[in-house]
């Protein structure tokens, strides 16, 4: 069986702890369970001042850095409700999976993770509860958002469509003479064979599969648009 990360390589948890220590003094990491948590209180920062704190925990689950760090507030202090983007757990809910590439791609630095989306999620619940606006755009959540999420992407409400996009994500290969998913009657390298490229390696297979098993739940009547799946 493979290692848990920390064991696997125990030199990244040093490099973790390193690297935030001067921006975040008030975060303490310990072992619990098998996995590594971190908690402890959370500066907001906002026009160079500081804004405001959060008690936070964040959980790295055994297979970090793949699995996205789970993120918690746990003062109590922000309602768990889809609106404000919390699940009934009191989990954020930071970006889509589909995003991560463009948000916090792997390989990327657990401070670049506390500095860019885990800010600017704190930044965006300080500021509503101040009754601003949500300062970032954010997909909607459920089923919904990773509808809208693909809609945008693949520029076509047509969900038969997107579905054909999605698969040619999900295929183990795609070939040139197939015919395009778009549907325009031209083969796939005369027409989005570059676009579908990319996508493939941006989006991981299973979070596409995951997604589209929820679109077609969502075709069939099996599940409602608004349904939450954080
Ligand atoms: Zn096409």
């Amino acid at each position: 069986m493979r290692k848990v990360w920390y064991k696997e390589n125990p030199a990244l948890l040093v490099e973790m702890k390193e690297e935030i220590k001067d921006d975040f003094p008030n975060l303490h990491f310990y072992e619990s369970n098998g996995v590594i948590v971190v908690e402890g209180s959370f500066p907001i920062r906002h026009d160079k001042k500081s804004l405001d704190r959060y008690s936070i925990k964040i959980t790295f689950l055994k297979d970090y850095p793949k699995s996205i760090p789970i993120v918690e507030e746990v003062g109590g202090r922000i309602p768990r409700t889809l609106d404000r983007h919390m699940n009934e757990k009191g989990e954020a809910c930071l970006f889509l999976p589909e995003q991560r590439s463009e948000i916090w791609p792997i390989g990327s630095t657990f401070l670049e993770f506390l500095n860019c989306p885990v800010h600017n999620f704190f930044l965006g619940q300080s500021l509503v509860e101040r009754g601003e606006a949500w300062p970032f755009g954010v997909w909607d959540h459920g089923v919904r958002g990773i509808r809208d999420y693909y809609v945008q992407l693949f520029g076509t409400e047509d969900m038969d469509i997107v579905i054909k996009f999605m698969l040619f994500i999900i295929a183990p290969k795609i070939k040139g003479h197939w015919p395009c998913p778009c549907g325009n009657g031209k083969r796939l390298r005369g027409c989005h064979f570059p676009f579908l490229l990319e996508l493939r390696d941006k989006i991981p297979r299973n979070v596409a599969q995951r997604s589209l098993q929820f679109l077609l739940e969502a075709k069939s009547g099996k599940r409602k648009l608004k349904d939450n799946l954080i």
